[in-house]
């Protein structure tokens, strides 16, 4: 079996050349003629170049320039926040989380400064943005940073790096009228825009509603918070497709979230299309997608319900988000109905 990269790397192993370790990618810059390695060593020196070993290739440091950029990036990002999150967590932010979001007084004191650091680098990060009238406040932000970092709590993250702009807007409201591509043609009758509390896309900002948001936070013992649901939107889209499965750590887990999942979720479907209440909104029943992020809302907001309603569907969340709301809600003082 042949090694592509391997083979590539040995032939770079010319005096003169630094192979540092495996993370060394295949793209270099001849110093002597500008060609790039990749070019030079595929053969098109002679096209470029003077002979191979005129090549300056001693001091080509070998990262690709994307990996390059990118760990650099990171360096940065990590930096910056590593500075916020040493900032003092302003006493005003604390207050609202105390009186915004109920899930807050549940967590011990180590889960409470995690979510408080999560906070300060998810309100730098992200692009806010007041519509319909609303002008921003330190409660809007803080209100609905808190709800969402609460999915990260314990599992490995990028502070959703798939959300750039989040715009917030007052009320309900109804989003614009999707039109027709120039190349689209009607098969069928486009779909009626109607009034949303919060919507996720793939591509593109995340909109909210900041009633919904206060609402959600404050009352779980209604099950339903936009936050939560929009921001689990967001998660299973990390892996480019929403479609009810976010990204998992290994086979077993993916085997196993099928498996529970398709099953809840046809016992969801089969119940709303006979018009039958059950502990999931019927909203579930709509997609897969829809059925994880009505499935998030519940799994914080009335974990116990779950537990007792559908006990397989609360462990794979549980592994999932690695967190259990459920003992939450049996050993904390703070009690969710
Ligand atoms: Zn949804």
């Amino acid at each position: 079996m042949t090694d592509p990269k391997g083979e590539f790397i040995s032939s770079l192993r010319d005096p003169g050349f630094v192979v540092a370790d495996s993370r060394m990618e295949y793209y270099g810059c001849c110093g002597a003629c500008n060609t790039s390695v990749k070019e030079a060593i595929g053969g098109r020196q002679e096209a470029h170049c003077s002979p191979k070993s005129h090549h300056q290739y001693a001091k080509i440091k070998l990262l690709g320039r994307e990996e390059a950029r990118n760990l650099m990036f990171d360096w940065l990002s990590n930096r910056r926040r590593k500075k916020l999150t040493e900032s003092p967590f302003p006493p005003v932010w604390e207050d609202i989380v105390r009186r915004n979001v109920a899930h807050y007084c549940m967590l011990d004191t180590v889960e409470q400064a995690r979510l408080r650091a999560l906070i300060q680098v998810f309100i730098a990060e992200k692009d806010w943005e007041g519509c319909g009238g609303l002008e921003l406040t330190d409660e809007i932000l803080v209100t609905i940073s808190a709800q969402a970092c609460l999915l990260l709590l314990c599992t490995p993250h990028n502070y959703y790096r798939n959300v750039q702009t989040i715009l917030v807007y007052p009320s309900t409201v109804v989003p614009p009228q999707r039109r027709l591509g120039h190349f689209e043609t009607v098969l069928a009758p486009l779909e009626i825009a109607h009034p949303i509390l919060g919507q996720a896309f793939q591509q593109g900002p995340l909109i909210l509603v900041w009633d919904a948001a206060l609402r959600g936070g404050r009352h779980p013992e209604l099950g339903h918070n936009v936050i939560y649901h929009e921001f689990a939107h967001k998660l299973d889209m990390l892996d480019g497709a929403a479609d009810g499965t976010p990204p998992l750590r290994n086979r077993d887990e993916y085997r196993d979230w099928v498996i529970i999942c398709s099953r809840e979720y046809l016992r969801l479907k089969n119940a709303a299309e006979r018009g039958k209440k059950t502990f999931l909104d019927a909203y579930g029943a709509t997609s897969e997608a829809e059925f994880f992020a009505v499935a998030t809302e519940q799994f914080f907001d009335q974990p116990i319900r779950m537990t007792e309603h559908a006990p397989d569907l609360y462990r794979v969340l549980k592994e999932y988000y690695r967190q259990d709301p459920a003992e939450r809600v049996h050993h904390n003082t703070c009690t969710m109905s």
